[in-house]
């Protein structure tokens, strides 16, 4: 199955009909295929042969392997800052060295602060002729309203779960299915998160989630909260992994409270206990609490900081 097949089809169709835009947002969960959606997005632009893309025609090939003089990847390693913008704005003024096209791919571009992103502006806005650019962004809403204005915006919705599913079986038959279910239930329909987490130790991060919730909503004293959860792992990886649990067991109390009974990290038995306890709006404020942690851990933040802020929210608003 090729990954995103739609949203390429309909990429290529748009091209043929010459409705290429000169800046696109490319949005979607984490391990979705931004980038490889990017890069074929790229070979279509620069292909040479008769059927866009072609894959074997050295445009073709040089967009694959990431070499290809005008096409620039930024942000993967590390987020796109100013003195990037800048570079990129120096260089979109040069005609291409090698084709009819130009394509700037800013990975993270949800990560670049507010001068970097005002520093893009100024291309987005009026582009040379030649020059396309892809932002790639798990979180559009992150992007200044500027900045989208300027885009077309290209939705990745990934695989559905029964695919997802289908794949992991295939690839991992060694793990049991419990596990492939679990993993395929929490990756928001993206394989790549899937497989990152089959990496890490999902089933004890799962556990030490649903024991945070209970001890926030049993009778023990605020400081219980802090020592469940700072005394566990310190690795920014699993502590990742850890909230966006919390968050999904939130989420569910919500959606129970709300009349839906489903949910991805807690039984529905549990989540109904829970929402019981509070009210909609409380619970709605934990889980904006816990997103909030989630973005500044994702964005690298001082985790201490980070989890300590979250637990003095979350602690004052546990008696509503
Ligand atoms: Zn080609």
């Amino acid at each position: 199955m090729i990954l995103n097949q739609k949203e390429k089809l309909s990429f290529s169709s748009g091209y043929i009909n010459g409705k290429v835009s000169h800046a696109y947002i490319i949005e979607g969960a984490k391990g979705v295929g931004k980038l490889d959606f990017a890069l074929y997005a790229a070979s279509v632009l620069m292909c040479e042969g008769e059927d866009k893309p072609c894959g074997v025609c050295p445009q073709c090939k040089k967009v694959a392997s990431k070499a290809h003089p005008d096409m620039w990847i930024l942000g993967t390693e590390k987020n796109c800052v100013v003195a990037d913008a800048r570079r990129i704005i120096k260089d979109a003024y040069l005609v291409p060295n090698d084709g009819e096209k130009k394509v700037y791919i800013i990975a993270n571009a949800d990560k670049m602060n507010r001068q970097t992103q005002n520093a893009m502006l100024k291309i987005l806005e009026e582009p040379p002729a030649p020059v396309v650019f892809f932002l790639l962004a798990e979180r559009k809403d992150l992007l200044l309203a500027t900045v989208k204005s300027r885009c077309r915006t290209i939705t990745l919705a990934g695989m559905e779960e029964s695919e997802i599913l289908e794949a992991l079986r295939k690839k991992y038959p060694r793990k049991s299915d419990e596990t492939l279910q679990e993993v395929t239930r929490l990756c928001g329909r993206s394989i790549g998160e899937a497989e990152e987490l089959l990496g890490r130790d999902s089933v004890a991060e799962m556990n030490r989630a649903a024991e945070f919730i209970k001890s926030y909503f049993g009778d023990g004293d605020k400081y219980s909260l802090y020592v469940s959860v700072l005394k566990g792992k310190q690795k920014r990886e699993s502590n990742q992994l850890f909230l966006s649990l919390v968050h999904g067991a939130f989420a569910d109390i919500l959606r129970v409270k709300c009349g839906v009974a489903r949910c991805n990290v807690l039984s529905v038995q549990d989540a109904a206990v829970y929402a019981r306890k509070k009210t909609r709006r409380s619970v709605a404020a934990c889980l904006k609490t816990v997103e909030e942690a989630c973005v500044a851990i994702g964005a690298n933040g001082n985790y201490t900081a980070v989890m300590s802020d979250m637990l003095i929210k979350l602690g004052s608003e546990r008696k509503n």
